[in-house]
């Protein structure tokens, strides 16, 4: 067959490497502005009323409301900070929530963003914002929310506890995992996917262990970064829309979702395009575990990660309203499904079971 692809290209500007937290204000000046609001969570504002104190008069201020899922009610009184410090431009310091604020304030008022990520969730890289308003998640993707600029800053990774680093690694190999088999997937981020999960296989057994150890942070982070710009590029399918289900109508936790959902969708979907997935099966794979989807289970399980949704706190009774609402609205998948496959597959993501391919 003809090789056949479309390239969209790359517009983030990416500062990676240790200790380039140092190097914010210089690109807060490169885009022209002097007066930056700092957004984190509660959890992380003192970190982010360092990195103002160590800004001098470019930072305006601190916004420390981030909160998953990004409430727009949130959102409405970060706008009103940002208009009220005279921002023309916005730093978001932390994961996937801080992140998901700057760009829901970039929308709304045009600002540029810079982000720091300090997880590995991968939204830096994306176009895509995820919203929530009288308890129900929407999504849509707008170049307007794609950040001018990232900073990835291996130092800032060193603090995430063991549990958060394998279930946001795990949410970052989902990106790639759908991304391998994703319809408008193309060989630039192919070739960063491949190299992301020799880099996560090797640096997570070792962050298990150790989370201070700094040259598998940096494995980590780069890895990130490539599945961040995998999730930036391509159409998503199945895994993403159940972990969207789950986190946005049943409340539960955002990477831990996506940790256990991701053997049993990989298995599911590697089934239908085993050929797609050998990037995964060759890196995964064991003898005991051979195959995508078991070679991801096994994986986990030897980190530690959640494997049950039982243990997120779903009921089984939840399961047939989740299959319900994972049917209705059409999205693409590389394999077609009932209802009663993702029953099934939300059933041995309930126990736990490891998949068989
Ligand atoms: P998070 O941002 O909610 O962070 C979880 C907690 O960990 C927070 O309290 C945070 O302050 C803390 N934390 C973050 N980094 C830390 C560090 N280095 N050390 C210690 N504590 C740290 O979690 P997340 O998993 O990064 O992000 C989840 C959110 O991101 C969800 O709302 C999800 O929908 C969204 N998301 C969006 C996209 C997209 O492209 N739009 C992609 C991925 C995730």
């Amino acid at each position: 067959m003809t090789r056949a692809f479309v390239f969209p290209g790359l517009t983030t500007r990416v500062v990676f490497g240790t200790g380039t937290l140092a190097q914010t204000g210089e690109e807060i000046g490169r885009l022209g502005h002097r007066r930056a609001l700092i957004l984190s969570t509660p959890h992380q504002q003192d970190q982010a009323r360092s990195l103002a104190d160590s800004l001098g008069p470019l930072a305006t201020g601190v916004f420390a409301g981030a909160a998953m899922h990004t409430p727009t009610d949130v959102t409405d009184t970060a706008i009103a900070a940002f208009h009220a410090a005279g921002a023309t431009c916005v730093v978001s310091l932390g994961g996937g929530s801080t992140t998901g604020l700057g760009k829901a304030i970039a929308l709304r008022t045009g600002a540029d963003q810079i982000v720091i990520p300090t997880t590995y969730a991968g939204s830096e890289m994306t176009d895509i914002l995820g919203e929530t308003a009288n308890g129900e998640k929407t999504t849509r993707r707008d170049p307007a929310i794609r950040p001018e600029v990232v900073i990835y800053d291996v130092d800032l990774t060193l603090s995430l506890p063991v549990s958060l680093t394998v279930t946001s690694a795990l949410n970052a190999i989902a990106h790639a995992v759908e991304g391998f088999y994703a319809p408008d997937r193309n060989p630039v981020i192919e070739a960063m996917g491949r190299d992301a999960m020799r880099a996560f296989h090797a640096a997570l057994p070792v962050l298990a262990a150790d989370p201070g150890d700094r040259p598998a942070r940096a494995e980590a982070l780069y890895a990130a970064w490539c599945c961040s710009t995998m999730l930036g590029q391509v159409t998503m399918a199945l895994h993403h829309k159940l972990a969207h289900v789950l986190g946005g109508s049943f409340g539960l936790p955002h990477a831990e979702t996506h940790a256990v959902l991701l053997p049993h969708t990989t298995a599911f979907n590697a089934a239908a395009v085993p050929d797609l997935l050998t990037p995964i099966s060759e890196v995964f794979g064991t003898p005991a575990n051979p195959g995508a989807g078991a070679g991801l289970w096994g994986f986990a399980d030897r980190l530690g990660a959640p494997m049950r949704l039982g243990d997120l706190g779903l009921t089984e009774p939840d399961l047939d309203r989740a299959a319900e609402l994972a049917l209705r609205n059409a999205y693409w998948n590389p394999r077609p499904f009932t209802r009663q496959d993702i029953r099934d597959l939300l059933q041995a993501a309930y126990e736990g079971r490891c998949p068989t391919n």
